[in-house]
């Protein structure tokens, strides 16, 4: 008797928008303007960690920061997709320009969770997210 075959694994997801904790890949700076500066190809979380940033201001003001998806340990986890990723492409929508350019080179778009899920109106919004903007 042949055993069925069985279905790959998915790829594991990552999280586009991580706590220096979690974080895995550095997926871009900040600029002053408020937009992501991708970093291309894949460049680990270490290196952005490894700079000093101001006393008193958290990485992720400074970095983007990218890590494996946790879902249901995520407060943004509705159970069957990240709510986070939702709200950024939604409440983007909204400011859009229509005339946005092509999808940044990101280092993470095959395993991201907000662009497995929302398609390609991820990246735009995504670039304009600052994980702590406090
Ligand atoms: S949303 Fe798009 S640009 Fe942002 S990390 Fe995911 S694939 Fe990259």
């Amino acid at each position: 008797m042949t055993e069925p075959a069985r279905r790959p694994d998915p790829p594991e997801r990552m999280c586009p928008s991580t706590s220096a904790a979690n974080a895995t890949v550095f997926l871009g700076m900040i600029s002053p303007a408020g937009r992501v500066a991708y970093v291309t190809p894949q460049v680990p979380a270490e290196v952005a960690l490894a700079v000093p940033v101001e006393a008193g201001t958290p990485v992720e003001a400074r970095y983007r920061l990218a890590g494996p998806c946790i879902t249901s340990s995520c407060g943004f986890w509705t159970g069957d997709h990240c709510g986070l990723g939702a709200r950024v492409v939604e409440s983007y929508r909204e400011v859009a320009d229509p005339a946005e350019p092509e999808l940044p080179k990101c280092a993470i778009r095959r395993t991201c969770r907000w662009y497995a899920e929302q398609g390609p109106a991820a990246c735009p919004a995504c670039s304009h997210v600052v994980t702590d903007a406090r």
